[in-house]
């Protein structure tokens, strides 16, 4: 059998990828996990080495296939791509070329011989003693506890899989939930590696595998609190700091100088988004600093505000996604309920969250921002047309 590094550096070459250009984007995911550009080295070798180490599994569950979109970026293959193919996966719904018994045989042998990483992604659909979702005449439910039984590291990419993402959101009558909740309500004690966003960012995916190749276990992380009370773990180099914090638009914040209209002048002149509904504040992820697209660009910089993907229970919290928020939600982050500005200096007595909140507060007062939408009319005019929660249609 060949080496795996020549195997990689194989297909860097056959893909027109230089050596200078993969250490080039070593360095790149080295900036990821908050090391110096000094480890690129040490992370081009992990990489190397990658395909002998660890196998991966990778299920998808409740799911529009955006993550494997994002990680796959079909159209152009980058440098990400090629490092996630060059990873034994060996099992994968959407991207292996093998299908039906070939393809249950091969999870079932890795599943058997353990010492995999399992990547899932989409919500675990729990509906219906979960017959909300079968793959391969067996519940998606019973795969991902046999599965995650198994596995050495589990990756949840995506909001979906971290905790329901879009597809949990109310009425979610396929009991829609994320994978950490999941397999706790079952009995299975692992943790979760959690990585939101929607889809989630290629980068963090590498980074957290090239995390755990160099080193053997899971990165640093910080912990925040699910609205169903579980605890989710998340790597902190990646979702240690808000969108705010690092966002280049920040100047023109501390300033008061607002976005108010598309199309504006203080569009053109790339003020804060704020007014516009930019959720930045209350987000936890680099992207201002990884970007997307190959480092291209992120939202904030293309002109849309951060509609907050990266958060907890992201899209009921969230939606309106262009509209400013009239209280801050931070029912997710805090394991608060939907909450006014100054019950949540009191409840939370952080020094970040008081600020903002005096910031919001101060900026009212000086008439730089509304109320905000109705929020509260309008969830409650939704929660009356939608029906119980978990239930049926
Ligand atoms: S509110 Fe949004 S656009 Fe404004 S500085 Fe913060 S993250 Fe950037
Ligand atoms: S900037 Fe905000 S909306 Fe954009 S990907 Fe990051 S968390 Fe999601």
């Amino acid at each position: 059998m060949r080496e795996a590094s020549t195997r990689l550096a194989d297909t860097l070459s056959a893909r027109g990828v230089t050596r200078r250009d993969f250490l080039k984007y070593c360095g790149a995911v080295a900036g990821a996990l908050g090391l110096a550009e000094s480890a690129a080295p040490q992370i081009a070798s992990a990489l190397e080495k990658a395909a002998a180490l660890k196998p991966v599994v990778w299920l998808e569950a409740g799911s529009c296939s955006g993550c494997t979109e994002s990680v796959a970026q079909a159209d152009s293959p980058d440098i990400a791509t090629i490092v996630l193919d060059i990873l034994s996966v060996n099992y994968s719904e959407t991207l292996m070329a093998g299908a039906g018994y070939s393809a249950e045989e091969a999870k079932a042998e890795t599943v058997k011989a353990g010492g995999y990483i399992l990547i899932y992604e989409g919500a675990v659909m729990t509906g219906w003693d979960g017959d909300a979702l079968v793959i391969a005449g067996k519940k998606g439910t019973d795969d991902l506890k046999e599965v995650a039984e198994n596995a050495e590291a589990i990756l949840a990419i995506g909001s979906c899989a971290v905790d329901g993402g879009f597809v949990s959101q109310y009425p979610n009558p396929a009991g829609a939930t994320g994978v950490q909740s999941f397999l706790n309500s079952v009995g299975v004690k692992k943790t979760v590696i959690n990585l939101p966003t929607c889809p989630v960012n290629p980068e963090w995916v590498v980074a957290v595998v090239v995390e755990y190749l160099l080193l053997g276990r899971a990165p640093e992380m910080v912990q925040r609190t699910q609205s169903d009370g579980t605890v989710l773990n998340f790597p902190k180099a990646i979702f240690g700091q808000t969108v705010h914090d690092n966002c280049p638009r920040r100047g023109h914040f501390e300033n008061g100088e607002f976005v108010s209209q598309f199309g504006s002048k203080e569009e053109a002149m790339s003020y804060c988004l704020y007014k516009m509904g930019c959720k930045g504040p209350q987000t936890y992820t680099n992207c201002p600093v990884v970007r997307w697209n190959r480092r291209a660009s992120w939202c904030i910089e293309s002109g849309a505000p951060c509609i907050g993907c990266g958060g907890l229970d992201w899209v009921d919290n969230n939606a309106p996604f262009l509209k400013r928020m009239s209280d801050m939600q931070l029912k997710g982050a805090l394991g608060l309920g939907n909450v006014q500005p100054g019950s949540v200096a009191a409840a939370v007595g952080g020094v970040a969250a008081a600020a903002l909140v005096a910031h919001g507060l101060g900026m009212k007062a000086a008439g730089r921002v509304g109320d905000g939408p109705p929020m509260e009319e309008m969830k409650a005019y939704d929660r009356k047309r939608g029906t119980k929660k978990g239930g049926d249609q």
